[in-house]
């Protein structure tokens, strides 16, 4: 064992990233790894639950994006955690995957044929495939998400329709649960770009264990002393020069020092920060002392960090038909109607209208007479705030006004909070209108002091990592894990340099 993985790093946060980085660094022989973790449990953005039985329901993530050159992909599958065959839209309600079993409705209860919704969501899905793979046209490099949709939808004859504008509009509804967003408009249309999805789509599910199986097999790695939860860190002090100079006499020599919330003191070499970009964020200016450099600070302005959130409605009984994948509310106008959304002059009306945010309900995995609803943006937000029963009332008023069902009353609801959530504060990462997210995501994830800048200071006394800090993997559970994997190599590289060159 060299001297030097007697390294002292603390990780701070215990998701996907956290664990990554504690497992990776014990496995490559570290000594003194420590993961301070705020919350009273692991798993940060993912939470799987057991409220209705003994079937699981996932608070956050679901599932598994791609397939090639998936790390968490692999180690589901190697560990037999997967379940062939399930289509992802169910949960998702995404347009590009969409299955003809979903049933669309109308306001006021007309149901729209198979055949336009199919005609609309895969020329939605041909729009929005150009976007990612880097392929639009001159004219709308320089638009939002939304615009481009917009401009391109237009030259459809599709457009002409009233149901052909309504489901182009519930596309986009939807849309924005996978860009985390308020409105497409706030997202950029070129830099969607970088963002890669891997190939192998997502149509492997996790098995019961869900999420929490994957966890448990990365925590099966780490002593258990290793992770300390309900240790919110309040400050870290980093380039602590005169506490070195101090300590060359004869003391510790560690450059960071991490004060908790319980006045908790613990000294570092290395600290890697995989708090959210919500808390990063929020906190950003009073967590690092000194100040984080200005292109960090930057980053973390610009890059977007939105909410999205779910609502599981448990009924007695189930009342939609055994065929019906979701009921999909098409909403004559609604927020994501540009004029709606960009006018500065509504106010805050938008608040009493939160739940037409809603896109729809679709059935969940395992659980029969559940549905799960989804919200995103500044309506996911203003819907946390409110009482789950209220929530779940409105959500039973739109499934008896756009059906025409009988709808008995819910029997439980449960929502998630993730904008509310002071850990979190948030749910994933865009790359807003006008934002270089290659630069951004770069400038968040590099590590601290900048060596060109300070050279006398210590190296990699604070590193980033966390899904905000990938630059192709952003917003998903993969990405976090290689983000967190990847400063550990970081840390893993400069101690076999440093070996190899004394
Ligand atoms: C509703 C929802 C659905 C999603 N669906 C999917 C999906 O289907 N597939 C997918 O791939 N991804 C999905 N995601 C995204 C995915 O969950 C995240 O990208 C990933 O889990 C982020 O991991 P992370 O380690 O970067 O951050 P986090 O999981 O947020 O971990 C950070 C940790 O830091 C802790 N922390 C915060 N502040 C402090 C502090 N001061 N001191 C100490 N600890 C602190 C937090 O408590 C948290 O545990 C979803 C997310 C949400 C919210």
């Amino acid at each position: 064992m060299s001297a030097t993985k007697e390294a002292k790093i603390v990780v701070v946060g215990a998701g996907f990233a956290g664990l990554a980085a504690a497992a990776t660094l014990v496995r490559a022989g570290f000594q003194n790894v420590q993961i301070l973790e705020a919350n009273g449990r692991v798993g940060g953005r993912v939470h799987t639950t057991r409220p209705f039985s003994q079937n699981i329901i996932e608070l956050g993530a679901n599932w598994i994006h791609g397939q090639e050159g998936n790390p968490l992909f692999q180690l589901a599958k190697e560990h037999g955690l997967l379940v062939e065959g399930v289509s992802a839209s169910k949960v998702m309600c995404l347009p590009r995957s969409v299955t003809p079993r979903d049933y669309f409705f109308r306001q006021g209860g007309r149901q729209v044929s198979t055949e336009s919704v199919d005609q609309v969501c895969s020329l939605f899905s041909k729009l929005t495939s150009k976007a990612f793979e880097s392929e639009l046209e001159d004219k709308h490099r320089a638009l939002s998400l939304g615009s481009y949709l917009d401009a391109a939808f237009a030259e459809s004859p599709l457009a002409a329709s009233e149901d052909g504008q309504r489901l182009f509009e519930w596309c986009k509804r939807s849309e924005c649960t996978d860009e985390a967003s308020s409105s497409l408009y706030e997202v950029s249309a070129s830099q969607i770009g970088y963002y890669i999805a891997l190939e192998g789509g997502f149509f492997n599910s996790l098995g019961p264990g869900g999420y929490q199986a994957i966890l448990d097999i990365l925590l099966k790695d780490l002593p258990s002393e290793i992770i300390l939860t309900n240790k919110a860190v309040k400050s870290i002090h980093w380039d602590l020069k005169e506490q070195l100079q101090a300590n060359e006499k004869g003391g510790l020599n560690h450059p960071v020092k991490l004060i908790c919330e319980d006045d908790g003191v613990f000294e570092a070499d290395h600290v890697i920060v995989t708090v959210s970009l919500g808390v990063l964020k929020q906190q950003a200016g009073t967590l690092f002392k000194p100040s984080l450099p200005k292109s960090k600070l930057t980053a973390i302005e610009q890059l977007g960090f939105g909410t999205v959130d779910k609502i599981f409605l448990c009924f007695n009984e189930r009342f939609w038909p055994e065929d019906c994948a979701g009921i999909q509310l098409v909403w004559d106008e609604g927020p994501e109607d540009k004029s709606v959304y960009t006018s500065h002059s509504e106010g805050e009306a938008w608040k009493e209208t939160w739940y037409k945010k809603i896109c729809g309900f679709d059935s969940v995995a395992r659980h029969p007479t559940v549905l799960c609803g989804w919200i995103t943006g500044r309506e996911a937000l203003h819907m946390e705030t409110l009482q789950d029963s209220e929530v779940g009332d409105a959500c039973v008023r739109l499934l008896r006004s756009f059906t025409g069902w009988s709808v008995p009353d819910v029997s439980k609801v449960l929502i998630s909070r993730w904008g509310l959530d002071p850990q979190v504060l948030g749910s994933y990462t865009f790359v807003p209108h006008n934002v270089n997210g290659v630069k951004e995501h770069e400038a968040l994830a590099a590590p601290i002091p900048f060596q060109n800048k300070i050279p006398e200071s210590k190296p990699l006394q604070v590193l980033f990592a966390g899904e905000a800090t990938h630059v192709n993997f952003y917003t998903t559970t993969h990405g976090a894990y290689m983000s967190g994997v990847r400063e550990a190599q970081r840390l893993i590289t400069h101690y076999t340099t440093k070996t190899v060159t004394s």
